[in-house]
């Protein structure tokens, strides 16, 4: 099994917060479909006699793309790569788009999964943050999704954002799990160098809400996730039973995939890592999409699927260690993982290893414990 993503680096304007390949030249999103489809049809082999089980359509921003190019790229997908029936087909929207699409539009799209990006309901950090919809527009793009039928719908939170207090990150959660939604997505908001709020903290303009305040939100979200039903799966993932992202799963489980577009990444499912260059111009004019390729050694491959299996509520299969990196390795891991077994952080259960509820805060500390 494997996945397919498409990366769509457009966007009307940028967040403050984001480190996403995107540019603001909409100009040529016709040439860049175009494109695409080169890519999709040349690189069909990689995937030869391999079932595609889900797509992602991410971005940048996908849903600038109009239904018949997002059509376009999706038929391509179909045609060239062995697609399942009943795969999961993503397109992350923003939902300003979903508002402004006239209606049935979106009918001949084969997307049965969209990924909105909400971040937050209240209006000032929404302008903070350079948003470019409102509250009450992310509610009504909700809304529209579930009258057109759509009962696969994830959104996208951050909290942790400059100013916000526990009693606005509450509404957040309230508005959310009122929806009516599938899936959640919550990030802990990151200050990445480079980007304009991180050179705003620089500045003195912004402050990181404290620690305390952060595990506090984080805290919440678990609960109030747990109230209205959902599964825990991942570290940043939420969802009621059965609505798991099977994409997102898919790069925690180690599987094949192929990334599309300038500044997607790939993985052959063994140790080949691929990074298209980060450059719409040069991906546009080339032949042969531009990129770099890492080869992971086992020593790589024991940290990421150590990395990748703490992230995940399944957590770590110990046989499958032992399996695929040796009877030495899997002792190390054992013997690196028993204190924080006699400590409770770390719980095995049919052969697998995962973080204890407790723990799930300071699992970056105990994943460094477990890798080499
Ligand atoms: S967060 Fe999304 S919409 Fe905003 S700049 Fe990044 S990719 Fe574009």
């Amino acid at each position: 099994m494997a996945g397919l993503y498409v990366h769509i680096p457009f966007c009307k304007s940028r967040c403050i917060y984001c480190d996403f390949y995107s540019t603001t030249r909409e100009a040529e999103k016709e040439a860049y479909v175009n494109a695409l489809c080169r890519e999709i049809t040349a690189r069909k082999r990689e995937l030869a006699h391999t079932r595609v089980h889900t797509i992602y359509i991410g971005g940048g921003t996908p849903s600038l793309l109009s239904s018949e190019q997002l059509n376009h790229i999706l038929c391509k997908l179909h045609e060239e790569y062995e697609v399942e029936e009943d795969a999961e087909v993503t397109v992350e929207m923003n939902p300003e788009d979903v508002i402004n699409k006239e209606s049935g539009e979106n009918e001949k799209v084969q997307v049965n999964r969209v990924s909105l990006g909400i971040q937050t309901f209240d209006e000032k950090l929404l302008r903070l943050l350079r948003r470019r919809h409102t509250a009450q527009t992310a509610v009504r793009a909700v809304r529209e999704l579930q009258d057109t039928g759509f009962d696969n719908i994830s959104i996208d939170l951050i909290y942790g954002l400059p100013g916000q207090t526990m009693e606005l990150w509450e509404r957040d959660l309230d508005k959310a799990f009122g929806l009516g939604v599938q899936h959640l997505s919550a990030y802990a908001l990151s200050y990445e160098e480079g980007t304009p709020l991180w050179r705003m903290q620089q500045q003195g303009e912004v402050r990181e809400v404290n620690e305390i305040l952060s595990v506090n939100m984080f805290e919440l979200l678990c609960r109030r996730a747990k109230e209205a039903g959902f599964l825990h799966y991942e570290i940043s993932n939420f969802a009621q039973p059965g609505r798991r992202s099977r994409h997102n799963s898919s790069y925690w489980t180690g599987e094949p995939y192929l990334g599309f577009g300038p500044g997607a990444h790939s993985y052959d499912g063994q140790r080949i890592r691929r990074a298209n260059n980060a450059d719409l111009s040069a991906y546009l004019q080339a032949e042969v999409a531009p990129a770099t390729f890492e080869t992971l050694t086992n020593e790589e491959l024991y940290d990421e699927a150590v990395m990748c299996g703490l992230r995940t509520a399944r957590g770590i299969d110990l046989c499958e260690v032992e399996r695929r990196f040796g009877q030495q390795r899997s002792d190390y891991l054992q013997q690196m993982a028993h204190p924080h077994i006699k400590a409770g952080r770390l719980v095995v259960e049919e052969g697998r290893l995962h973080l204890s509820e407790d723990a799930l805060m300071v699992s970056d500390d105990i994943m460094s414990d477990l890798m080499l």
